[in-house]
């Protein structure tokens, strides 16, 4: 039993090396030119500025972003941040120009203002869920505990005026 447990383990770990390994051999290939450099048609140099974010192995990524940004821009903005920003710097970029192309009026502020609006929206319906709360609990309670009144809610003049448009129908 404990061997098998044993045994588990180290397939699980030959498999991350085995892994590991292919995912080295095809991103450090010294033949193999970067995305950019392969689609601008030049040497890839070591120490390409493209090369770190734009593998052989993803070429739309650097078409999307060549076609929006443009190649020498987006070498000089890399150029122009902290190394350690600069993956980042590329995946916003990357996401940007994608939604660019899908979208050439809005880009991503399309999908910004329709997560928004969705927000909004839902921001709406918790309020008058809440409200909608409030009210059915202090007709419990009016129902339950006739008697006491400390039980009562101090709530009920205070809900949002758009209550009454969703409420549900609670009353008997
Ligand atoms: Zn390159």
């Amino acid at each position: 039993m404990g061997g098998r447990g044993t045994n588990g383990f180290l397939l699980k770990n030959f498999v991350f090396v085995v892994m590991a390994h292919n995912h080295m051999a095809s991103s450090t290939h010294p033949n193999a030119p970067c995305a950019a450099c392969k689609f601008l048609r030049r040497k890839c140099i070591q120490g390409c500025v493209f090369s770190p974010y734009f593998p052989p192995e993803d070429p739309i990524k650097f078409t999307n972003v060549h076609k929006i940004f443009g190649a020498s821009n987006v070498s000089k903005l890399l150029n122009e941040i902290a190394p350690h920003q600069r993956e980042d710097a590329v995946n916003s970029l990357a996401y940007e120009a994608e939604a660019r192309l899908k979208d050439p009026v809005y880009g991503c502020v399309g999908a910004i203002s329709v997560l928004q609006r969705q927000v909004l929206r839902l921001q709406k319906e918790l309020d008058a869920t809440n409200a909608d709360l409030i009210r059915f609990s202090s007709n419990q309670n009016m129902l339950t505990m006739p008697q006491s009144s400390e039980n009562y809610p101090q709530t009920p003049h205070a809900l949002p005026p758009d209550y009454n448009t969703y409420s549900w129908n609670y009353d008997p």
